[in-house]
């Protein structure tokens, strides 16, 4: 595939749910990919991409930074809290808090630098062990305990088990943002994007769709 049938692909999805395409941000995940094929995309006019780790992230976009204008970074990886203020400097969108700590550190860390980028709620909507990301049901009670801090929610953010039907967790993220006031909705990678616009995704993360698959080797 490609970044330019990616794009026609989102701008249909959207479409085809009777949504406009520029309610949709498609954000290029870069994560571990060769920076040739970064640097195509940039020079495509892609701005918005997504990493998932900070120290890959410091280590790319400084640079890139000077050289294109406009790029808008966006966090979608766990967050240690001992990388926070780094993660501040270097992300204009956070999408992954996900535990009451990271949110007094962001906390914390708002008030002594008066700046703090539009943040995410991580909701483990399988409730998997192994994954991050807040429980459903204590959604509510942490949304409420984050606005409280004065931390500026903007939306929610889930990532489905594999083995499961995307579309029904997808279908949960809405319901929780919709009834706690939220509009923004992270939701939707390479495999099911399509349906993740369909119910609702402002921000889809498609990384291996756009650029191939990732060579962890
Ligand atoms: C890697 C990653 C993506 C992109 O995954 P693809 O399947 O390559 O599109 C999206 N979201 C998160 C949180 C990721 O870590």
């Amino acid at each position: 595939m490609g970044l330019a049938e990616i794009r026609q692909e989102v701008a249909k999805a959207a479409k085809d749910a009777g949504r406009a395409p520029e309610d949709v941000t498609l954000i290029a995940v870069s994560k571990v990919q060769p920076l040739e094929r970064v640097i195509a995309t940039l020079d495509a006019g892609q701005r918005i991409y997504g990493e998932n780790r900070v120290q890959e992230a410091a280590g790319k976009w400084p640079e890139l930074r000077e050289k294109y204008d406009g790029i808008e970074l966006h966090l979608i990886g766990p967050l240690q809290t001992n990388k926070a203020r780094q993660a501040l400097d270097l992300f204009d969108v956070i999408h992954t808090l996900d535990r009451p700590k990271l949110a007094k550190t962001l906390a914390r860390l708002a008030e002594e630098t008066g700046h703090c980028p539009p943040l995410f709620i991580q909701v483990n909507t399988g409730e998997e062990p192994q994954k991050a990301g807040i429980m459903p049901a204590e959604a509510d009670a942490f949304i409420a305990e984050c606005r409280e801090m004065g931390l500026p929610i903007v939306g929610l953010m889930c990532i489905p088990p594999v083995e499961e039907e995307p579309a029904l967790h997808f279908a949960l993220l809405k319901k929780i943002a919709a009834r706690n006031g939220l509009e923004q909705l992270s939701m939707g990678m390479s495999s099911d994007f399509e349906s993740a616009i369909a119910q609702g995704a402002t921000h889809v993360r498609v990384g291996s769709a756009i650029f191939g698959d990732r060579d962890y080797g």
